[in-house]
């Protein structure tokens, strides 16, 4: 069944120039990008974004980061989309995250990990219309 996602690529990874390295992986695994933009996320943004890690020990350095800086938000369509793009970035911290994963590649630390993507389908709902209306993403 198709699906769609969220991926963001986030601050480190636009300052550090590696955009076009990361949406080359997502076309190489054949997730089709249906939406995209630049964000500059303020920090009540990223904080709502991010609800569910409220009261996290990571939660304000964190927060504080998505908020640095621009990033891209985009929507990615494809069959079992959501499993495979978490499988393509790999484990939250990078010293985890296997070998040929996006995080293994590119990432700083188990902040900077350069993407964010959705966990389940009611994620993805909530994270796709956070960023865009109906009529700025392209699906089937
Ligand atoms: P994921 O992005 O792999 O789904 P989580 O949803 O658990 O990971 O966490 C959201 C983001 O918060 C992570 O991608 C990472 O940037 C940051 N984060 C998570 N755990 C830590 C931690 N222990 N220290 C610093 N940042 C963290
Ligand atoms: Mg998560």
């Amino acid at each position: 069944m198709k699906e769609r996602t969220l991926s963001i690529i986030k601050p480190d990874a636009v300052a550090k120039g590696i955009t076009g390295e990361v949406i080359k992986h997502f076309e190489q695994n054949g997730f089709k990008i249906i939406a995209m933009k630049m964000v500059h996320m303020s920090k009540k943004e990223a904080e709502e974004f991010y609800a569910v890690h409220r009261g996290r020990d990571f939660f304000e350095g964190f927060t504080a980061f998505m908020s640095s800086g621009p990033s891209v938000a985009i929507v990615l369509e494809g069959r079992e989309v959501i499993r495979r793009n978490r499988e393509l970035m790999g484990a939250t911290n990078p010293k985890d995250a296997a070998e040929g994963t996006i995080r293994r590649e590119f990432a700083t630390d188990g902040r900077r990990n350069v993407v964010h993507g959705s966990d389940s389908q009611e994620t993805a709902a909530f994270e796709i219309s956070y960023f865009f209306n109906a009529f700025e993403v392209f699906g089937e």
